[in-house]
């Protein structure tokens, strides 16, 4: 799905309609603090236009696939998190644990960080 989705949480956090801390918005990608934070920094990054998963990814999203890593590099980078270093994690379907079916990658860091992940 490519157009706004009324039952979408991060649709709704896009248009307003639910609060959430943003920390960065350009004309493609949203950014805003998680709301169960899994370390120190724990910030999404997410498309405005709903696309439900990655798996959904064709090639005309490409410039918009790599917004979502510049945005997170940056974010990164604002935190202080560019020498010690940060994680971005895209979790995509049931067995990767996706619980919200609006494309957002994780942006992590702050602490160190366990791999491979769970
Ligand atoms: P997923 O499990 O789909 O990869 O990640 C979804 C993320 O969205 C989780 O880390 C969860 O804490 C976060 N989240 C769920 N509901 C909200 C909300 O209402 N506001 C914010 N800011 N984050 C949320
Ligand atoms: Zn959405």
């Amino acid at each position: 799905m490519t157009t706004p989705a009324t039952d979408c949480l991060f649709c709704k956090i896009i248009a307003g309609q639910i609060p959430a801390e943003i920390t960065y918005r350009d004309d493609q990608v949203l950014s805003f603090k998680d709301i169960g934070p899994k370390a120190p920094l724990h910030e999404l990054v997410i498309p405005l236009r709903h696309i439900a998963t990655l798996a959904d990814g064709a090639s005309e999203d490409v410039e918009l696939y790599g917004q979502l890593m510049v945005v997170a590099a940056k974010r990164a980078r604002e935190s202080g998190l560019a020498a010690g270093g940060f994680r971005v994690v895209m979790n995509a379907g049931p067995d990767a644990g996706q619980s919200v079916h609006h494309v957002h990658l994780h942006l992590l860091g702050g602490r160190a960080l366990a791999w491979p992940p769970g």
